[in-house]
């Protein structure tokens, strides 16, 4: 079973990953952030910790307010370092956990947490930061494996100090099901007191750190309390999202071993790092597989209706590639290539020869059985001036005639706009 070792607080500000880059850590400015840094990297190696579930917000540089999501989970299997605004950090990519992220993602939204799902995102100094301390050796990485939950914490409205602690106690459980013998630690990361903008840029409150510290450990449910106006005014806006610290709290037994806890403040942020380690027994098997059931309860049996694939976050991971090209059909560069020099652009996007023969054959089930979803194949259809009923009577293995006997009214249409649709 995955058990939780213990629960990590850090900040993520920029300033750490800059004076890890540039080597500061004799520097005596900076020497106290690599301290603590170095004590949490120790405890990790110690410990054997296999997954760090890493909790961040991202600082609208993959996230941006096209999309905005209150918490987002990385199901990938790479994450790779983002670039904001002078380039990417020359960094090794983090190896995602696939499978675990699978399962918290399943068991939130069993919990009523329907998260939003992302792959395929650089991330930026909110997760890599801190991720860069932790690991031992610069030049390999975390060699370890991680799965990212961003938390939109920029544009208001945003989850409140409760819901991150419920969302936490979601994730206890989440983890402690899973099967498989993993060590996991949760990452909160983010805070303390800091802002960053407007005239009370510069603001900070070392006091309200200590007691937000103190609380978190003795006594998190009264931070729960704490509404986001209050968390802004005590610790700067910015700083509000400590909220993030919560759902790790959440995840970990109601007493923790607080074995490491410091802070310090040189510029613009009080930079903390703190451990705790979980005091919690791991539930009984039996109590475990009610757990998953749970999960699994709305999707049970679903396998057995005949000639039906539904689309699941395992699907859209290891059929990306092919969904991802057939969905930028939508571009019209890519659709005029699409039609005229289809054999290279199937290449540029390196899908396989089999992929390349589902896609060239027209053959319409055959992606679908593959893990190709609908709504991208019409897309397809309409490029290629195919019907909608056309496609449908191929799934039935039909003629376009024999298919339309089988609805009241025998109708011809597609998505493509304009004329196209006539
Ligand atoms: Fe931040």
């Amino acid at each position: 079973m995955a058990n939780i070792i213990g629960g990590i607080g850090a900040s993520h500000s920029p300033t750490i990953a800059f004076a890890k880059d540039t080597n500061k850590q004799d520097d005596p400015a900076w020497s106290p952030i690599f301290e603590g840094f170095n004590v949490i990297r120790d405890w990790v190696q110690e410990k054997k910790v296999d997954v760090l579930f890493m909790i961040f917000n991202d600082h609208i540089t993959s996230f941006g307010f096209d999309h905005y999501s209150a918490f987002t989970l990385g199901i990938d299997d790479t994450y790779v370092t983002a670039d904001e605004g002078g380039g990417a950090r020359d960094y090794p990519p983090a190896t995602g956990h696939a499978a675990l992220a699978r399962h918290i993602g399943q068991s939130f939204v069993a919990d009523e947490f329907d998260m939003s799902i992302f792959q395929k995102k650089p991330l930026d100094h909110g997760f890599f930061s801190p991720l860069s301390m932790i690991a031992p050796d610069a030049s390999k990485g975390w060699e370890g494996t991680v799965v990212p939950l961003q938390v939109g914490v920029l544009q208001m409205p945003i989850p409140n100090a409760k819901r991150c602690f419920k969302l936490g106690q979601s994730l206890r459980k989440a983890v402690q099901s899973f099967p498989e013998d993993l060590n996991v630690a949760i990452v909160a990361t983010g805070g303390l007191s800091h802002q960053i903008h407007g005239e009370r840029c510069g603001f900070t409150n070392e006091a309200w750190d200590q007691e937000f510290l103190a609380l978190l450990a003795s006594d998190p449910e009264a931070l729960t309390q704490v509404r986001l106006a209050e968390y802004a005014e005590k610790g700067g806006m910015e700083g509000a999202e400590v909220i993030m610290w919560l759902i790790m709290r959440g995840a970990l037994s109601e007493q923790v071993n607080n074995v490491y806890e410091t802070t310090y403040l040189p510029s613009m942020t009080n930079i903390a790092t703190v451990i705790y380690e979980d005091l919690g027994d791991m539930p009984k098997e039996a109590e475990l597989q009610a757990y998953r059931d749970h999960v699994h309860y709305e999707l049970a049996g679903i396998e057995k209706i005949e000639g039906t694939y539904p689309f699941t976050i395992e699907t859209s991971l290891t059929r990306y590639r092919l969904n991802n090209f057939l969905r930028r059909l939508i571009i019209p560069e890519h659709r005029e290539r699409f039609i005229s020099d289809l054999d290279n652009l199937m290449q540029e996007y390196e899908l396989t020869d089999d992929e390349q023969t589902l896609v060239r054959d027209q053959k319409w089930l055959e992606m679908i059985r593959y893990g190709v979803i609908f709504f991208v194949l019409e897309k397809m259809a309409a490029v290629l001036g195919v019907s909608n009923p056309q496609v449908y009577a191929k799934f039935r293995g039909l003629s376009l005639e024999d298919f339309q006997k089988t609805r009241k009214v025998a109708m011809q249409y597609s998505v493509a706009g304009g004329k196209k649709s006539e």
